[in-house]
């Protein structure tokens, strides 16, 4: 499996001029979403991404959804010449969306003070670090600039308070361990393009699963506080059902698109020579089509997956062109 430090590099390097100058006169606030509805929060975040194939700068809330749709989004700009490489193999391992166990009776947060001691410790899911207080995520990660959510949000009163992602809370994991919840209990509403949170296998204990939206590594602390890793990838069917994961492929279409996760880029990376069952379920290629160009009204009744390279709508087209 392809290293993540090369990963990254290589992002740097693919950042042409012409696409950053493109970002860079879209950073405002984003006009795509409804800012009227929402918090004030809603209202300060830049459109620090560009979906290249809607041709539109937007925020990272709404470019999640074009991820979705399989567009091809570049958020590279204002993070990736700011972030850190991964520290050791179990960095590596994390970011790749391994199955990662953490212990968090003898973790403590860079200040000293245990993890277990304060209502108020998390673990980041924008940047993987336990603290024990917002305030600690301020001092030691975030002033630090090892934690990049923040570039997100216009600086201003109202985002003053944004402290990364600190939303996989110690007080719940507690909790439903002594409620004697199981293992791979849930145990945060964050967005898996973050992380996944689940119950450990004992108490004090939680397993996470980093997704494609990453913005710093782990302090040193909470990558000592690792005690699992699985790293067998291949016969882990946690790893395999793990759609937000960071895609690693190093075709040609992967290494030079921002991260992105793995059914991204279904339609576009060179590796898929040969499409299987279960990805021609996956992408509704069983169904009867319905497309009355000139090439499918031809031919007589039939699935998308029998047209896939002769239909005009069709995504994979570009593929034979
Ligand atoms: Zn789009
Ligand atoms: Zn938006
Ligand atoms: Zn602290
Ligand atoms: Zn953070
Ligand atoms: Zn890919
Ligand atoms: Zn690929
Ligand atoms: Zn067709
Ligand atoms: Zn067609």
């Amino acid at each position: 499996m392809k290293r993540l430090s090369n990963f990254f590099f290589k992002k740097l390097e693919a950042t042409s001029l012409d696409k950053t100058s493109r970002v860079v006169s879209k950073i405002h606030t984003c006009t795509i979403h409804d800012q009227s509805a929402g918090s004030k929060i809603l209202q300060n975040i830049k459109a620090l991404e560009y979906c290249i194939t809607c041709n539109i700068g937007m925020c990272y809330t709404c470019s999640n959804e074009h991820f979705d749709e399989n567009h091809q989004v570049d958020w590279g700009y204002d993070i990736f010449k700011y972030l850190e490489s991964p520290v050791n193999s179990d960095n590596e391992h994390f970011n790749e969306g391994c199955q990662t166990t953490f212990d968090l009776d003898d973790l403590k947060c860079p200040c000293g003070r245990k993890i277990k001691d304060s209502q108020f410790s998390t673990m980041c899911a924008a940047c993987g670090s336990w603290t024990c207080s917002a305030q600690c995520h301020e001092d030691f990660i975030q002033s630090k600039g090892k934690c990049l959510f923040i570039r997100n949000f216009l600086e201003n009163e109202e985002t003053a308070s944004i402290q990364g992602m600190r939303n996989i809370m110690y007080i719940n994991i507690e909790a439903m361990h002594r409620d004697d919840l199981p293992q791979y209990m849930p145990c945060t509403r964050v967005s898996p393009k973050f992380m996944k949170a689940m119950l450990g296998p004992k108490k004090g204990t939680v397993t996470v699963q980093r997704g494609f939206r990453q913005y710093g590594q782990p302090v040193q602390e909470t990558l000592d506080a690792i005690v699992d890793i699985v790293d067998d990838t291949e016969n882990d069917p946690y790893f395999d059902h793990h759609k937000e994961r960071l895609c690693q492929c190093t075709c040609e279409y992967c290494a030079e698109a921002s991260p992105h996760p793995v059914h991204n880029c279904a339609y576009l990376c060179r590796k898929l020579e040969k499409i299987d069952l279960k990805m021609e379920k996956e992408l509704g290629l069983d169904q009867i089509c319905q497309c009355i160009c000139s090439n499918c009204f031809g031919m007589p009744t039939h699935a998308r997956i029998d047209c896939i390279y002769h239909c005009n709508s069709s995504k994979f087209r570009h593929r034979f062109e």
